[in-house]
């Protein structure tokens, strides 16, 4: 199995100061990373700066126009949680240019998956519009290009940060052809991604959110994505999978209210490769880091996911025993989504 790290230097230069998305999160990764035995089973990959042409797969002109202007003239906070720095618009474009490598190695090259670790994060960023900590929307770039440049037809984006990704599904709300399912906590920033809100006209039904409450732990999220994940994305039978992959469901994050472990992050991320071979994506899978705000903890849980992948562990989910809440809200998203 060929399996990549795509990851740059330069992704620490997006410089937030004292903010909680710093550059501290992913050189706590990389350095745990180096010590790590796994090391040596992942081949690392450069990124490229995105092109003006491929962010416009994703966002307006004038959008990008104004971030690039607003770092050169020396960055600030954008809106009242997002923050730029003057070299902030090039490691956006690094990053994004990281998601687009990625596709291409997994799709040119065979590489079975990539994790791009990467910073700003992206998922709650727009068309028009950074907020939320995220500048350029990355796991949507990547799933745009693969599809318009790569010639890919049918992509999933699975995005398991606590917060809804409304930057991705806004993008993809009227694209039958990439679904996105997110779930979250709710209610919770940025306010969006309710289960009624299951795309537009032809893409109805390829939009789908499991807004949840807080202090739900490991066997909660693994028996409502078996019992309502897996089925509709094997349904779809995507030919790539990307995960929006935030951390900040784990038990230890200061600003989430989950209680999420390693070792259910380490289910999850078998159940989606276990469902990445068993569809036309042949075990195709890209992740994206969104958020993660616990130093200590971030880099431990993101070696446990390569681990999973890189040993295909697999998981009996036969016994899963969520709290009786859990079962009853799975039964009520059923029936608004079937
Ligand atoms: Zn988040």
């Amino acid at each position: 199995m060929k399996a990549g790290i795509i990851y740059h230097p330069d992704y620490l230069k997006h410089d937030t100061g004292m903010h909680i998305e710093n550059a501290k999160r992913l050189e706590g990764i990389i350095e745990a990373l180096k010590d790590s035995s796994l090391n040596q089973k992942l081949i690392y990959l450069e990124p490229k700066i995105a092109s003006i042409n491929e962010l416009t797969l994703v966002h307006s002109i004038d959008y990008i126009k104004y971030l690039e202007e607003f770092c050169q003239k020396g960055g600030g906070w954008i809106d009242a949680d997002t923050y730029a720095s003057p070299l902030s618009f090039k490691v956006a474009a690094l990053a994004a240019g990281g998601a687009i490598k990625a596709v291409e190695h997994i799709l040119k090259e065979n590489f079975s998956w990539i994790f791009l670790l990467c910073r700003p994060p992206g998922h709650h960023a727009v068309k028009d519009k950074a907020m939320g900590f995220c500048l350029l929307n990355n796991a949507a770039i990547a799933a745009s290009f693969a599809q318009e440049k790569l010639g890919l037809n049918k992509i999933f984006i699975i995005d398991w940060d606590i917060h809804h990704g409304n930057g991705t599904q806004e993008i993809f709300y009227d694209n039958p052809n990439v679904f996105y399912f997110s779930i979250h906590q709710s209610p919770f920033y940025p306010g969006t991604g309710k289960i009624q809100e299951q795309g537009n006209d032809r893409a109805f039904k390829t939009n789908l959110n499991l807004p949840l409450p807080g202090g739900l732990e490991d066997d909660d999220y693994l028996y409502i994505l078996k019992e309502i994940f897996i089925p509709r994305a094997k349904e779809f039978n995507p030919e790539l999978i990307i995960v929006s992959a935030g951390f900040d469901a784990h038990s230890a994050d200061p600003i989430g209210g989950m209680r999420i472990t390693d070792d259910g992050f380490s289910k999850m991320a078998a159940l989606i490769q276990n469902l990445a071979n068993e569809t036309q994506a042949q075990g195709k899978m890209l992740a994206v880091l969104e958020g993660g705000y616990n130093l200590d903890q971030l880099p431990r849980t993101v070696l446990a996911i390569l681990e999973t992948w890189l040993t295909e562990k697999s998981f009996n989910l036969d016994n899963l025993n969520p709290s009786p809440y859990i079962e009853k809200i799975a039964k009520e998203f059923k029936e608004i989504i079937l």
